[in-house]
Formats: structure tokens, C-alpha cells, sequence
């Protein structure tokens, strides 16, 4: 684990060693000034060699300076070193979940994986820079103003020391009841968070219920619980504070006293004294920052764990080592007695065989929940069949990479996802590098161009979030207008009208059979009407196909399909 987080140092060596061989010189420095005060007091102060007092303070002013400049590469660059290693680690993080599956995702919460991206990185962050400094300096400091007390008068030392398992108890008591108050501040900030993204997000069926007063009392307890938290850790805090800077009072005054008794009886010069009393301050001071220490290691141990834990998720479907490109959809896709199912040994789909071939338009129907979507997201390898296979122009998608798959795979969905930001950036999502003429030319086969020329803004103008500023047949002609651009071989139309009243289903149909033209289609379709013409049409239900044939075949049979038709449209229309 270790290891692990300090190979995120290597790219920054250099920076590194600058950051650390400061610190440890500011820290020798630390430790030298006592010791220059000593012998300052002892050997030039008698004398009164104004000359060498002179050179003396000079050379002290120096120190003093380069100590300065050492603090500021230390807080400066030392930071410089953290962020890098932050942006690094958000940057893998990102990538590496881009690259993980649906079902990943199926069972993630948006705001952990928010929190990873942002709270955790932070606190990995800070500990990538101060951890390894602050650890070694806190121990050097400890055990170099121990050696020279000990060097200046070893009686002193010991009495001085005698007290100090008992600062530590103290600090570590109060350390083990800071960490757990982080902890629970930590989760009181996600609940929080999570809170409000779910109003936020779901603020229109919130006032649609008219229950603000009710969300405001959610938010209100969340609140209030954070408070309390946050109060305990400020309580602890300062309880903390004033025990240990009572003890250290306590320390520096038994140390002034024993050390007017030494020096009464010759025992100890005055530099002695006034450098050991300086040296103490230094002793006591990595133990104040053992707060800070213990506080940000596990903080940031926990989020790199975390970070760690996500980095390690293997994606359910990935790109076999020597997958190759899949060429230019030629002849048809095979489904080959595949078998599927989401969650343990519950089979969704069970050997399934079916033979699309180039050019063919073909309808799934069936009640919901048989699996046609399912089936569907099967052939862009969205999950892994667990048993047959799914070949493309005899090619198991298993073997050529996810990229040239989807590219000649296009999806329309129901609920259609627009991203925040405009019309354009939205059509572009097809194709990113498309030209303004093409954008206009997909607007116009969506028949979305005269509403895009209505606007102030044009291509410009922004949909809102997940396009609220556009109407469901406007983001259904978007999604089609980005699939005109993309311009896949394959088509996948999953109940893509479905939500439409039936006037804006009648004019988007004719829109997706633009689309459709010259590819191969794959319609799931709720209402029978809109795909009496398909080529075959395909009945699913939970036993697997049930049927398939033409609309009039079907009909003629008497089967499921003739039964959905009449509940549908009361006779049999032929
Ligand atoms: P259809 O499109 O025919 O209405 P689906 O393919 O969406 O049906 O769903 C088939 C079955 O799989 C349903 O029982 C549904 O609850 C389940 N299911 C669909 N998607 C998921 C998912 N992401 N995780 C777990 N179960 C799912
Ligand atoms: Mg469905």
C-alpha cells in the first residue's frame, strides 16, 4: 500500500528531494539556534568581543534568512509536489472509470464516485505533500533536541523527559476521539451531499407534490446533525489545545526551575540554561504537530484505500488483449443461443438465436420486462453474454474492440441524455470533429433546423441541464439529428417514441425512418402501428422468442402476436 502510493512520486524525483532536502536542512537550522545561543551567551557575551559579537549576529541574521527562504520551498514546492500528484491520481482515477462497464455503474451511487473524485484526491493530496516531510522532520526534531539536551546536562534531560509518556497519552486520548469525529464528519458531509443532489435533481417532483416543507425538514435534521458533529470536534479540539498548552507551560516552568538549581550549583553555564529551556520548545513541538500528523494519515490513507479500491475494479467487459478492429458491417449478426442475466442465476435471457441481416428492419415486441432491451444491449456489448455468443459478420464481438463496435452501433433510446450545454455541443456528440455544414445538414434530416433557426442563439443555444429547455419530440430530433452524424450501419431503436403524445410520434416516426433508411434496424416498439411494416418482427416474452415472422403472418397464426394486436386495437386489422 505504501509502495504503492510512493510510485505516484516517481515522475516528481527532483521535486521531491528539494522538498524534503529543505525541510530536513530547516529542521538542522531548528536545532542549531539553540545551540548558537548557547555559545553566543556563553563564550562571546563574558568577553565582550564586540567585534565577534558582531560577526556573530551576522551569521545569525543569515541562518535566519536561509531558514526563511527554506520555508517558503517548502510550503511552495512542497505543495507544487502535492498537487501533482493529486491532478495525477484524478486523472487515473477518471480514466480508469470511463473504462468501467454498466454494471459497475448499475450499482454505484453518483455522489461516492463525486466524493472520490473530489474530497478523497484533496485529502491524498495534502498527505502527499506533508506526510513523508512532516513524519521524518517531526522525528528528527524529536531526536536531535533529545541528544543535545541529554549532550547538555543529562540529569536535566532525564527529569525533563520524565513527563513526557504522559503528554503523548494525552495527545494520542485525544487523537483516537478526533479521528472517529472526522469519520462521522466525513459521512455527515456525504449524506448531506447526497441530500441535496436528490432535491436538486429531483426539485420538479418535489414541487409537482408540493412537499418543500418536507424536504426542508429532511434537510433540516441533516443539518442539525452536522452542527452537532462539528461542535464535538471543536469541543475536542479545544480541550485538547488547552490541556496540552497547560502541560507544556507546566514542562517549560519544572524546567526553569530544576535548571535555577543547576545552574546555582555550578552545575549548568547561563547559555546552558537558555539553550536547553529553547531546546524544549523545540522538543514539544512535533508533538503539537502529531495532532496534525495523526490527523491527516488516516484521513488520507482512508482515500487512497478507496482510491485503490476503485482503481482495482476490473471492468465486467473489456477489450481482449489482441482484439482487432471490427471491419465495415458486410452480410448480418448472429445471436447463437445466448443466454443472460443481470443478477446471480436469474436468467433474463435464455439461448436466444436470431439472424439479423444487413438491411433488414426488424421489431421486437413483447410485454415489458421479457428482456428486449436487454437483448439489445447485448449487441454493443453494454454487458457480456454469459453463454453463446454474438457474432457480427462472423465475428464474436468478443474479439474485436469495444471502439470500432460501437462506432457502427447507434442507440435511440426513450428517455434521450443531453448533456448540459447547447445545440451544437450536443450534435456533435455524433461526431466531434464534424463541420458546421454537417451539423446543419443531420439538423435538417431531424427536422430540427427550423426550430434551431427560431432561436436567438442558433446552435448556440443552451438546453439547460439534461436539456430542460427543449420539449420531449425537440430532445428526441436532437438525439436523432446526433445519430444522422454518427451515421452507424446499425441501428438500435428502443421504444424511442414511446413517451410522445401520438401527433409527435407520427412526426418523429417519419424522422427515424429517414434514420433507418439503408440500415440495419433494430426497433423495440411499444404501440404495433409503428412497426406493421417491419421486415420480421420478432415477439419476446420471459420464455424467450415466442414468435416471428411478418405482421400479417403473425396475425394469421393466432398467436401471442395476434393477441397483443387485438388488446391494442380492439379487431384484427389486417
Ligand atoms: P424490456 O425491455 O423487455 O421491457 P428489459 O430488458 O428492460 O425488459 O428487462 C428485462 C428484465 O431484466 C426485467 O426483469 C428487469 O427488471 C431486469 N433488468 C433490466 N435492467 C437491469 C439492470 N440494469 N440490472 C438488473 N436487472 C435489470
Ligand atoms: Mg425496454
Amino acid at each position: 500500500m505504501i509502495r504503492r502510493f510512493f510510485a505516484y512520486y516517481r515522475p516528481y524525483k527532483g521535486l521531491f528531494m528539494l522538498d524534503f532536502g529543505c525541510a530536513i536542512v530547516a529542521g538542522l537550522l531548528e536545532l542549531a539556534f539553540p545551540m548558537a545561543v548557547n555559545a553566543f551567551i556563553d563564550d562571546l557575551l563574558p568577553g565582550g568581543k564586540w567585534d565577534l559579537i558582531i560577526w556573530a549576529s551576522v551569521g545569525l541574521v543569515a541562518l535566519y534568512a536561509i531558514n526563511t527562504g527554506l520555508m517558503y520551498i517548502v510550503n511552495y514546492w512542497g505543495h507544487t509536489l502535492g498537487i501533482n500528484i493529486e491532478t495525477d491520481m484524478r486523472r487515473k482515477l477518471f480514466s480508469h472509470i470511463q473504462k468501467l462497464s454498466f454494471r459497475f455503474f448499475d450499482n454505484t451511487k453518483t455522489g461516492h464516485l463525486v466524493g472520490r473524485l473530489s474530497n478523497d484526491m484533496n485529502m491524498i493530496g495534502e498527505m502527499a505533500h506533508h506526510g513523508p516531510e512532516d513524519l521524518f522532520i517531526a522525528v528528527m526534531t524529536l531526536a536531535g533536541s533529545f541528544a543535545l539536551m541529554l549532550a547538555i546536562n543529562w540529569k536535566l534531560a532525564v527529569m525533563t523527559f520524565i513527563v513526557v509518556p504522559a503528554i503523548i497519552w494525552v495527545v494520542a486520548y485525544f487523537n483516537g476521539k478526533m479521528t472517529k469525529a472526522i469519520h462521522q464528519l466525513f459521512r455527515d458531509i456525504g449524506d448531506f451531499n447526497a441530500r441535496i443532489e436528490d432535491n436538486v435533481g429531483g426539485i420538479r417532483v418535489v414541487k409537482a407534490f408540493s412537499n418543500e416543507p418536507f424536504e426542508e425538514k429532511r434537510f433540516a435534521e441533516n443539518n442539525g446533525r452536522f452542527r452537532l458533529t462539528k461542535l464535538t470536534s471543536y469541543k475536542l479540539i479545544a480541550k485538547n489545545g488547552s490541556i496540552s498548552y497547560m502541560m507544556m507551560r507546566f514542562v517549560t516552568l519544572f524546567v526553569m526551575v530544576c535548571g535555577t538549581w543547576f545552574v546555582i550549583q555550578n552545575q549548568l553555564t547561563y547559555g546552558e540554561f537558555v539553550g536547553f529551556l529553547l531546546l524544549t520548545n523545540v522538543f514539544f513541538r512535533p508533538i503539537e504537530k502529531i495532532n496534525a500528523i495523526v490527523e491527516n494519515y488516516p484521513q488520507g490513507f482512508a482515500g487512497f484505500k478507496r482510491y485503490t479500491e476503485l482503481m482495482d475494479t476490473e471492468p465486467d467487459v473489456a477489450d481482449a488483449p489482441n482484439a482487432g478492429e471490427l471491419a465495415a458491417f458486410e452480410s448480418d449478426v448472429e445471436f447463437d443461443r445466448v443466454s443472460f442475466g443481470y443478477e446471480g442465476e436469474k436468467k433474463v435471457l435464455q439461448s436466444v438465436s436470431l439472424t439479423i441481416r444487413k438491411g433488414e428492419t426488424i421489431a421486437f415486441v413483447g410485454p415489458s420486462g421479457a428482456g428486449k432491451t436487454t437483448l439489445c444491449s447485448l449487441l454493443p456489448r453494454f454487458y457480456e453474454v454469459e453463454e453463446g455468443a454474438i457474432r457480427i459478420d462472423g465475428v464474436d464481438i468478443r474479439e474485436v474492440t469495444q471502439e470500432s463496435l460501437r462506432r457502427q452501433i447507434g442507440i435511440v433510446q426513450q428517455d434521450v441524455f443531453l448533456f448540459n450545454g447547447t445545440i451544437r455541443e450536443n450534435i456533435l456528440y455524433g461526431k466531434l470533429d464534424a463541420a458546421e455544414a454537417e451539423i446543419w445538414e443531420a439538423a435538417r434530416r431531424a427536422r430540427l433546423d427550423e426550430f434551431i433557426q427560431a432561436q436567438e442563439n442558433g446552435l448556440d443555444t443552451v438546453i439547460g441541464e439534461r436539456g430542460v429547455k427543449l420539449s420531449g419530440g425537440q430532445k428526441q430530433r436532437l438525439a436523432i439529428a446526433r445519430m444522422f452524424l454518427k451515421n452507424p450501419p446499425i441501428l438500435i431503436l428502443d421504444e424511442a417514441t414511446s413517451a410522445l403524445d401520438t401527433e409527435t410520434e407520427l412526426a418523429i416516426q417519419q424522422s427515424l425512418a429517414e434514420l433507418s433508411r439503408g440500415r440495419t434496424t433494430l426497433v423495440i416498439a411499444h404501440r404495433l402501428a409503428t412497426i406493421k411494416d417491419a421486415d420480421r418482427i420478432v415477439v419476446v416474452t420471459e420464455e424467450g422468442i415466442a414468435e416471428q415472422g411478418r405482421h400479417r403472418d403473425l396475425i394469421a397464426a393466432g398467436g401471442v402476436y395476434s393477441r397483443l394486436h387485438q388488446a391494442q386495437f380492439g379487431a384484427v386489422s389486417v
